[in-house]
This record gives structure tokens, C-alpha cells and sequence, in this order.
């Protein structure tokens, strides 16, 4: 019987690299493409006896990879095992998105798309190095619904430089009118490396405070929540039905194979990545058939921690009776005095079966969860 699997495809190539962006991606590598395209079709290749649950092809910028390059992994995902219930999503990028490449992505089985926007104000999508106007991404929308994708997610970014509270509820107004399936938000962490850490660095940003911050995180889950999008993950809302089943293995450590450069994967309680510079990767696919630069076995330790960093993710948290069937004993004879501690001070709540964070415990998630790593 072919084995239930999740895939992740990664493409490395941009316009132009963001000035807050840490993903592995990289600008003018296009001439890269078609050999890029070549090699990661192999990859595909090897995974013809699994049956895919679900494919997310991100990046970069996916939509920005040649039609010709688009054409050569399409022979290799067409020969992927898929059926009507496989979630099947790409990214994309305003300005990159062209009717070909929409057509081609229906007859690739695509039934879910990620559009990045960031914010509706040009000042703030120039600010942050973005290649497209507010307009190009009306544009963009207005012609994948007329497609027919019905299941659309849009990106969005928060606390970005210079920007205000009542800025970001007119991104918030403005993206609820258009009735995307899917919305994340996610708060500008200024990650090392990047151009925003350097002018950070030189005091030429200014971040908005931390309250503003925190406003625009509880003015988001007030707001949307009346729109009809329930928060299932931190940073992710969806309509009934919408949640994104690709995320949900990551956050449920279920196992995905990663295919191109710098993937990831999980699989058979393994741990491996590929190759993160775009070269690298083309060439050791062509010499030896896999990309890979290391590969672990994740001990039961590693495994219960993830298990519990991720699923904390969630909004519904952790299935305790999950804990205990994967690892064959209870999460209190572990974590027992962390989990107490923080039910005591109203972080954490167990209900119905469920461990979750509150509402509270989610403004400091990343101290709860290290905890969990820390307190072994
Ligand atoms: S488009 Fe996305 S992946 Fe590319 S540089 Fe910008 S944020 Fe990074």
C-alpha cells in the first residue's frame, strides 16, 4: 500500500530580495532557473510511490520561476500520486502572476493559493522592499478568483516601520472586504542578516513600541474573529473548513518530505535538509541523486519536545491523549511541574481533553515553549 506523505517544494528564486526577508532565497539567480527546474524534478521523481496528502510549493517567490522552468516540474508532479482530497498550494508573488501561469497551475491540480501582500499602503510595501503596488495586488486577486481558485489565502505583516495602529486596521478593513478563505498575520521579527537588521542597527527604522504592538495583536483577533475567521494557529485565521491541512502537519508533527534547496523533511523520525545554496543543490542532485547536508535521527526526547513546541502553535493545543499514545506515558510525568506551574498563573489551560495556551500565555509563547525544551 503507498504511504500517506506530505510535500513541501521550495523554490529559491525572487525579483528582488525583501529588506526584512531571512527565507533562503536569493535574487538575479535567474539564470539558474531551468537547471534549478531539471534537478528538482528528480528529486519529485523519487517520490512516485507515496501517495501526497498535501503539496505546498513556496519559496521565494514561485510564481516568479519561468513558464518553461514551471513546465519541466509539472511533468513530475503530474506523476505524483494525488487524488480530490489533496490540498495542493503555491505561493505567490503580485507582479509575478500572469494568465499562463494561472492556467497551468489548474491543470497541475492546484486548488489553494498563497498571495503575499503585506500591507495595503504603498509607502509600507516600498518601505519593505516589496515589488508591487496595493494595485498590482487588487489586480492579481480579482484575476485568481477569475480563475475560479476558491480557497485563497493572503499574507500580512504587522508592527512594520512607521507604521500605525489605524494603518494596520485599514490593511486589516481592506483585506476582509475582498473575503479571502485565509489570512495570516504575522508580527516583523527583525531577524539577523537582514537589511532591516542592519539600518535597525544604525537607528534609521523606528519599530512601532511594543504596546502598539500588542493593540494591532488584540485589535487583529477581535477584529477578524467578527469578520468570521477563527484564529486556529498564533498568527493563522481561517473561514470554517479553510485552515491550511499542509501547516497543520508541521504543527502536528506529522511527517513531509521536503524537496529543492534548503528543505526540509521529517520523515520515518528522521530529520534531514538539503543544500541551501541554489548551486550546490543542482549539482549534488545531478551527482548523486539527493541534496542532502545532514541527517539525524530525532531522539524520543527531541520528538516529545517538538511535539509539544509545535502543537502549543495551535489554538485547540495539544490532544493529551495523543501525548500519551505517541510516547507511551503521560505529558504530567515529564512535564508535570512546568504544566502546573503555568496552569497555576493562567497561561496555560487544559480543557477538554486539550492543553492550549491562553490568550495571556500566547504574548509569551517563546519563553512557555523554551521552557518546555529547558526544563528536562
Ligand atoms: S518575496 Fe518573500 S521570499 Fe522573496 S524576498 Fe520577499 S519575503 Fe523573502
Amino acid at each position: 500500500m503507498k504511504r500517506d506523505i506530505s510535500l513541501y517544494i521550495h523554490i529559491p528564486f525572487c525579483k528582488q530580495k525583501c529588506l526584512y526577508c531571512d527565507f533562503p532565497s536569493y535574487g538575479c539567480k535567474e539564470n539558474l532557473m531551468l537547471s534549478y527546474a531539471k534537478a528538482l524534478s528528480k528529486e519529485i521523481d523519487s517520490l512516485r510511490d507515496m501517495n501526497m496528502k498535501t503539496i505546498f510549493i513556496g519559496g521565494g517567490t514561485p510564481t516568479y520561476l519561468s513558464l518553461e522552468a514551471w513546465n519541466i516540474i509539472k511533468k513530475s508532479i503530474d506523476c505524483l500520486k494525488k487524488d480530490k482530497e489533496t490540498e495542493f498550494t503555491v505561493e505567490c508573488n503580485p507582479g509575478t502572476i500572469d494568465k499562463d501561469k494561472l492556467s497551468l497551475f489548474k491543470s497541475m491540480g492546484v486548488n489553494r493559493l498563497s498571495i503575499g501582500l503585506q500591507a495595503v499602503q504603498d509607502e509600507h510595501l516600498k518601505q519593505l522592499g516589496r515589488i508591487h503596488s496595493y494595485k498590482e495586488f487588487l489586480d492579481t486577486f480579482t484575476l485568481v478568483r477569475d480563475f475560479g481558485f476558491n480557497n485563497v489565502n493572503i499574507d500580512l505583516i504587522f508592527g512594520i516601520p512607521n507604521q500605525s495602529l489605524e494603518q494596520w486596521k485599514e490593511t486589516l478593513k481592506e483585506v476582509t472586504c475582498l473575503s479571502p478563505e485565509h489570512i495570516s498575520c504575522y508580527s516583523l521579527i527583525i531577524e539577523e542578516g537582514t537589511a532591516f537588521y542592519e539600518l535597525e542597527k544604525l537607528d534609521k527604522i523606528i519599530l512601532p513600541s511594543e504596546d502598539i504592538e500588542r493593540e494591532m495583536y488584540w485589535y487583529t483577533l477581535e477584529y477578524l474573529n467578527k469578520k468570521g475567521y477563527g484564529q486556529y494557529e498564533i498568527s493563522n485565521f481561517a473561514k470554517s473548513n479553510f485552515q491550511c491541512r499542509h501547516n497543520m502537519v508541521y504543527w502536528n508533527l506529522q511527517e513531509y518530505i521536503g524537496c529543492g534547496s534548503a528543505a526540509h523533511s521529517y520523515y520515518e523520525g528522521y530529520r534531514y535538509s538539503n543544500h541551501n545554496k541554489i548551486e550546490d543543490y543542482i549539482r549534488l542532485i545531478n551527482k548523486n541523486g539527493d541534496a542532502i547536508i545532514d541527517r539525524s535521527k530525532n531522539t524520543v526526547q527531541a520528538d516529545m519536545e517538538e511535539f509539544i513546541f509545535m502543537g502549543l502553535r495551535k489554538i485547540q493545543g495539544i490532544l493529551l491523549e495523543e501525548f500519551s499514545g505517541r510516547f507511551h506515558m503521560s505529558i504530567y510525568k515529564i512535564y508535570g511541574d512546568i504544566i502546573e506551574k503555568y496552569k497555576n498563573n493562567g497561561l496555560l489551560i487544559e480543557k477538554e481533553g486539550y492543553l492550549a495556551l491562553s490568550q495571556k500565555g500566547i504574548e509569551i509563547s517563546n519563553v512557555i515553549m523554551s521552557d518546555f525544551i529547558q526544563d528536562r
